[in-house]
């Protein structure tokens, strides 16, 4: 699997990702079925409310090399204060519509 991740832009000041790639490293909650290697080609934010430029960087990490592209849980659960994403399903839908059917999409990690 090689991932291309997005996190939330406002949560950068109270999170660096640890546990996003401790998950991923050890194959645990949403990577728990991942058989094979799990590569992190790249690392972007949403680029900030409400979200819309993580439709073009998911499109440019896919151009990158990433066949899975993986919301962190920063948006669709709003870890660690319990703040989900406002628009974390619109953002979803909208890179799902953009990058069609051959790249998978997580919509969490942990
Ligand atoms: S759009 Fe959602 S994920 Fe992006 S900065 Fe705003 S709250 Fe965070």
């Amino acid at each position: 699997m090689k991932v291309g991740l997005i996190r939330c832009l406002q949560t950068e000041d109270m999170c660096p990702g640890t546990a996003d790639f401790k998950v991923m490293r050890e194959k645990k909650c949403a990577f728990k079925d991942v058989e094979g290697e799990i590569e992190v080609i790249g690392v972007t934010t949403c680029g900030g409310c409400p979200g819309k430029k993580a439709v073009t960087r998911a499109a440019m990490m896919v151009e990158r090399g990433a066949d899975t592209i993986v919301l962190a849980s920063c948006i669709t659960k709003g870890t660690p204060i319990g703040f989900a994403c406002p628009h974390a399903q619109a953002m979803k839908d909208a890179i799902k519509k953009r990058l069609g059917e051959d790249v998978s999409i997580i919509d969490h990690t942990h």
